[in-house]
Order: structure tokens, then C-alpha cells, then sequence
């Protein structure tokens, strides 16, 4: 074998996010031999942690929702030691801030949900009927509903335009990353029932706990750290310093951007850019583990983080996230922590910058019709997966990668079965 070719494996998949690695553990289970190849220095892809003087730094402020089925069917949840959210959020408004809790879970708040208290009788009926139906309906019925924008499916179920400027474009923005409510509804019903069914959580020793327990079920040697592809060859791919890695299948389980340049041709989507800001505080400057959106949209969302996950900050230090739209810009900084201020009520001068994260590619944009599953065969041995494949979530991805392997172990039974036929 010449030096820079490896040993031939059944498959290769090129990228050790969620997809990939959930990809990698189907086909192993199988009984394939399968080599990942990762091109950064630790698996995770989107979902990432640093340490940082004593803070644990989440590579963009994301949140682990417990209700995802493919959550449930591979992750230990246990092993996480997931800390939670509160339910429901805080909004800051122009004059004000309001709570919008779940009663079901938080039964003391019920009489917010008095009418006229957050929002008229008419409206608390309409969001009743449209959680109930989320909630409880079959998964089934709610993907075959039509598609349209998430702001359309809220007029169309009741939801004045007050209450959507009141709550769901100030909390939905985080969850889309985008204002302007023109994602899938099919996805924004989908993920209201896993954060009506779930809980919204993170793990104590950050979010890349969640792939790095993925990659500790695989064989050791699975992945490849460090180890970029350039492109795939008729006989496996090519590494970025010419080392070939020979495979009869190739799944590309990289996010978009590196999905185009592999697989040229493939349609991929655009995608969403968000800007995360950790502060450090001396005290937290609310003292509750809850997300505060902002009705005036200078921010996305922030939160103490350290009070949802106290191993997030040293001792006598408090984390504070907030993420906003769109990259870094100069001076934005200064800005947000003035907007801070007056989200928190009380001064943010002696907050000390820790870290700015942009992630450029963060989630794929989801206009309607968005089908929250796409073929992964891209040709003869190759196939694609990833979230840009299904929802940008953490379900999503999984799902992706479950299918992806699905369709490889297919593909190769058919195989089998014709060559048995002309053998
Ligand atoms: C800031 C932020 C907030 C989010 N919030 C949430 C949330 O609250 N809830 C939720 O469910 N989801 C959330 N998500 C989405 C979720 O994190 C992603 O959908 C998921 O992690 C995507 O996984 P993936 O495997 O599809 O892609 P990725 O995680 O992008 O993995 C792709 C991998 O491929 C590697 N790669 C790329 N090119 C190459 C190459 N040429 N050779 C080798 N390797 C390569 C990359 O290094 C990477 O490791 C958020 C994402 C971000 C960024």
C-alpha cells in the first residue's frame, strides 16, 4: 500500500457533527467498517464547548431539548446531568417585562394567564387550542398539514398580531434565527410540541457533551481528527495533504457550504448567521434560570446561563449569554451592553467581555415548502446527510444521519440480493 493510502474501509463519512456521528454508529451496528474523517480537532461540528478561564463556553448559544425522538432513542440522558431552563420566557417590552410561563408545568403561574393580564380572552383561546393540538395530536398529522410561513400559521390559528409582537416574533426569532417569522410552519409546530412535551436543558459539562458521548459509542480509531477532505475520487476520497482514503461508500455528512463543494451540484439552502456575546458578572443580574427576549428585537435572546448550569462560571462569577442576528459589527458590543442594561434593569459597566462568537451557516433558512426530508443518495456510493438535509436542529441532523445509513445498508442489501440472483 503506498504511503499516502490508508486501509480500504466499507464507508467513509466525512464530518463528525451529529449527523455524521449518528450516521457512523448505524453502519457500525450493522456491521460495517467505517472511518470518519473530521476536519477540525474535536468532534461536535455546530455543537461545541470551550473552556475559557473557568468558563465553559458553548461555540453559539444553543439549547438541548429532551422531547426530540431521535434524542431519546440514542442519547443517555442521564450520563448529561442536563440542568434545565425555566419554561417559557421573559419579555422585555418597551415599558415592561412580562412572563409567559407554562401553566401545566408551573401551576402557580396560572393566573398570568388570567385575560388581559398577557394578552385578551380571544387570544388565550386561540394559543390553548394551537398548543393542545401540538401537543397531543400525532406527529403524522402535524407534517402533512400545508406548509406556509410561521407568521401566516399564527393569523391562521387566531394569533392577534399583538401577541405575536408580544411574544412569538421576540422568542421565535432565537429559535429560527430570523425576525421575520418566514420559516416552515411545519417546523415551528414541530418544534413548539418538543418544547411542549420536552425540556429545555443543558448539559453541566456544556453542549458538546452531547456529541462527544455519541463519539465515545463508537469503536476506538472510528475518527479522524484534523483530517480535511478536498474531494471524493472514483475510489473513496482524497485528504486535503493527498492521502487517499479508499471506500466502496462515501456519505458527506459535512454542514452545506462543504456539502456544495464536494458534491457539486447539490442544492443546498441558504443559511443564517448569528453573533453570541459572554459577558462575565460578579453577581448574576437575574437571579432564575430563564431566557429574556426583547420585544424591540436588539437582541435575540440572553440569559444567566450559570444559573441554569452553575459549572458554566467559576465560583463567584456569573456567565451571561446573548446572542443577536447577523455577524460581529464594530462597536456592537458597547451597544448591546447599554440594550443590556436596560433588559436587566440594573448597570452592565463592570461586565467584564469574555468571548464573541459568530457562526456563520448556524441553521439552514427554512422557507415553505420546506419537506423536512430530502433524498441522501447523490449517486452511485455517495450519499449526503446533515440538518441542511432535514430541519436545522439537533433532530434534524440525527434524523439525517439515521437515514443516510438506512438508505447505505438498503442500497447494499439490493446489491447483494441481484448479485445472488446472477451468481
Ligand atoms: C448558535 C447555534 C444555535 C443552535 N441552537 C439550536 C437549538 O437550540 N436546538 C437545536 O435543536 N439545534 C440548534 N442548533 C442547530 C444544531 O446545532 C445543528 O442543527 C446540528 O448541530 C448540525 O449538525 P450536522 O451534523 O448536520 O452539521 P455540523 O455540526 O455542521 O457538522 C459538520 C461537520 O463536518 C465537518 N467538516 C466540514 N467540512 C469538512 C471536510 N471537508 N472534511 C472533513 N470534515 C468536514 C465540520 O468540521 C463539522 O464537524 C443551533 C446551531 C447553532 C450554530
Amino acid at each position: 500500500m503506498p504511503d499516502n493510502q490508508r486501509r480500504r474501509t466499507d464507508v467513509v463519512v466525512i464530518g463528525a457533527g451529529m449527523a455524521g456521528l449518528a450516521c457512523a454508529t448505524d453502519l457500525i451496528r450493522a456491521g460495517r467498517s467505517v472511518r470518519v474523517l473530521e476536519a477540525a480537532d474535536a468532534v461536535g461540528g455546530r455543537m461545541r464547548t470551550d473552556r475559557h478561564e473557568g468558563f465553559l463556553l458553548d461555540r453559539g448559544f444553543q439549547v438541548f431539548n429532551t422531547a426530540y425522538p431521535q434524542v431519546k432513542r440514542r442519547i443517555d440522558l442521564r450520563g448529561l446531568r442536563l440542568r434545565p431552563f425555566t419554561p417559557g420566557a421573559l419579555v422585555r417590552t418597551e415599558d415592561t417585562t412580562l412572563r409567559f410561563t407554562d401553566p401545566s408545568r408551573q401551576p402557580g403561574a396560572v393566573a398570568d394567564l388570567l385575560p388581559g393580564r398577557l394578552a385578551p380572552g380571544r387570544d388565550l383561546l386561540a394559543l390553548g387550542l394551537l398548543t393542545a393540538r401540538d401537543m397531543l395530536g400525532p406527529v403524522a398529522g402535524l407534517k402533512r398539514r400545508p406548509d406556509r410561513t410561521t407568521l401566516t400559521a399564527l393569523a391562521d390559528a387566531g394569533i392577534s398580531p399583538d401577541l405575536v409582537e408580544r411574544f412569538f416574533r421576540p422568542f421565535l426569532s432565537g429559535v429560527f434565527l430570523e425576525d421575520e417569522l418566514e420559516t416552515s410552519s411545519r417546523f415551528f409546530h414541530l418544534v413548539w410540541r418538543s418544547m411542549l412535551r420536552g425540556t429545555l436543558c443543558l448539559p453541566s459539562a456544556g453542549i458538546g457533551a452531547v456529541p462527544a458521548q455519541l463519539a465515545d459509542g463508537l469503536p476506538p480509531d472510528t475518527v479522524r481528527l484534523e483530517t480535511p477532505v478536498a474531494e471524493l475520487t472514483d475510489d473513496g476520497v482524497r485528504g486535503e495533504d493527498g492521502t487517499e482514503w479508499p471506500a466502496d461508500t462515501v456519505v458527506v455528512a459535512t454542514g452545506p457550504r462543504a456539502a456544495a463543494r464536494l458534491l457539486p451540484g447539490l442544492d443546498v439552502p441558504a443559511t443564517r448567521t448569528v453573533t453570541t456575546y459572554y459577558h462575565a458578572a460578579l453577581a448574576p443580574p437575574l437571579r432564575e434560570p430563564t431566557l429574556l427576549v426583547d420585544t424591540r428585537r436588539r437582541f435575540l435572546n440572553t440569559c444567566v446561563i450559570s444559573e441554569a448550569v452553575p459549572g458554566y462560571a467559576p465560583a463567584g462569577r456569573s456567565l451571561v449569554s446573548t446572542s443577536v442576528l447577523g455577524p460581529e459589527l464594530p462597536g456592537r458590543e458597547a451597544t448591546l451592553r447599554a440594550d443590556l442594561a436596560d433588559a436587566y434593569g440594573e448597570s452592565t459597566s463592570g461586565w467584564e467581555p469574555l468571548a464573541t462568537y459568530t457562526i456563520e451557516d448556524a441553521l439552514p433558512a427554512m422557507p415553505p415548502p420546506w419537506p423536512l426530508s430530502r433524498p441522501t443518495r447523490t449517486g452511485p456510493g455517495r450519499y449526503v446527510c446533515g440538518d441542511h438535509r432535514a430541519t436545522g436542529s439537533v433532530q434534524g441532523a440525527l434524523a439525517s444521519g439515521t437515514r443516510a445509513a438506512r438508505d447505505v445498508l438498503a442500497a447494499d442489501s439490493a446489491r447483494d440480493t441481484a448479485d445472488a440472483r446472477h451468481g
